[in-house]
């Protein structure tokens, strides 16, 4: 699947829609999910043009992986979600119902999270 330059993510690091954000460097903006499904839900993007994980790990370079997965860690410990917890998420595709085609890794916290994934 192409990039697809006016998705609503795409939207955001531009600055032509707004957000709530929470984190910000050379690789990675971050904020809150407009419909938080957590009393944490964050969203991670990468500033390049990735339709999914598949994307990225295909073809973002060693810098701009490492720069999302070390934003996450740090988001994660700057509000203090180390202990109790946290989950990550990136949805890919038809069946995991990705909706925003702009790879974004879902960080939810802030109550038990249950068990893993939906059985529906
Ligand atoms: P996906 O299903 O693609 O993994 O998740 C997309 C997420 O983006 C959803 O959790 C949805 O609530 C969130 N979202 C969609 N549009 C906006 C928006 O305009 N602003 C923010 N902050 N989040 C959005």
């Amino acid at each position: 699947m192409a990039y697809d330059s006016t998705n609503i993510f795409a939207r955001i690091l531009r600055g032509e829609l707004p957000c709530k954000k929470v984190y910000e460097n050379e690789h990675v903006l971050a904020f809150h999910d407009i419909n938080p499904q957590a009393p944490v839900h964050i969203l991670v993007i990468p500033k390049g043009a990735y339709v999914s994980l598949d994307d990225f790990s295909a073809k973002a370079s060693d810098a701009e992986i490492a720069g999302l997965v070390r934003a996450v860690g740090e988001i994660a410990r700057a509000r203090g979600l180390t202990e109790p917890g946290y989950r990550i998420l990136a949805n890919h595709g038809r069946d995991a119902n990705q909706e925003v085609p702009h790879f974004h890794v879902h960080i939810f916290a802030g109550r038990p999270l249950g068990r893993m994934i939906s059985k529906a």
